[in-house]
């Protein structure tokens, strides 16, 4: 059994450099879907032909596509520690897909990122100048934020319920709020 911690929030709220970091920390696998999506991409799979043209649009790549990419993923022997899902569940569909496999991969805590949303738009921008990322253009950031604010926040009631949630200031500075992170860990493991 490897448990799941997913980092939920909106684009440009610094999910990936927290999951990197958290992950070295605590030896866990830091899954990026959208980092698995842009190395099909790059490798010209049949799925990154499928899934460029959406992803530069800013919208999201279908459901089926996505879970079976992560599903196969955490197959991948360096899951057994324990995993940093970042960037996945994005729709509901999506987080019921972890429900069928929670026997094997129990979700243990979710971490929502709170950044308002000027901020946010700036961070993508800058990020855009050196990440080469193609979809970090201001009309696909728009499109990406209504699909987060549609498809990706009702889940943070989803796991309300389940009492998962821990929030998150994501403004500030990036080893404080990594400090913050790792201290609520550091408690429940
Ligand atoms: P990210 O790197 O997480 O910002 O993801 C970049 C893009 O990849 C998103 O805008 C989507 O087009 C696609 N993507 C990444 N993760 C998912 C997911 N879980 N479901 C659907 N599309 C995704």
């Amino acid at each position: 059994m490897s448990e799941l911690l997913i980092f939920l929030g909106p684009p440009g709220a610094g999910k990936g450099t927290q999951a990197i970091k958290i992950a070295s920390k605590f030896g866990f696998a830091h899954i990026s879907t959208g980092d698995m999506l842009r190395e099909h991409i790059s490798n010209e799979t049949s799925l990154g032909k499928v899934a460029k043209s959406v992803m530069d649009k800013g919208n999201l790549v279908s459901d089926e596509l996505v879970i079976e990419m992560l599903v196969e993923r955490l197959r991948n022997d360096d899951c057994k520690n324990g995993v940093i899902l970042d960037g996945f569940p994005r729709t509901l569909p999506q987080a019921e897909s972890l429900e069928n496999i929670k026997n094997e991969f129990p979700v243990s805590k979710v971490f929502v990122f709170e950044v308002d949303e000027d901020e946010l738009v700036q961070r993508i921008l800058l990020r855009g100048q050196t990440s080469g990322r193609t979809d970090d253009t201001e009309g696909s950031i728009k499109v990406r934020f209504e699909i987060y604010m549609q498809d990706t926040e009702p889940l943070i009631n989803f796991y309300h319920r389940q009492e998962k949630v821990t929030k998150i200031n994501a403004v500030g500075d990036v080893d404080e709020i990594y400090q913050n992170i790792a201290e609520d860990l550091n408690k429940y493991l």
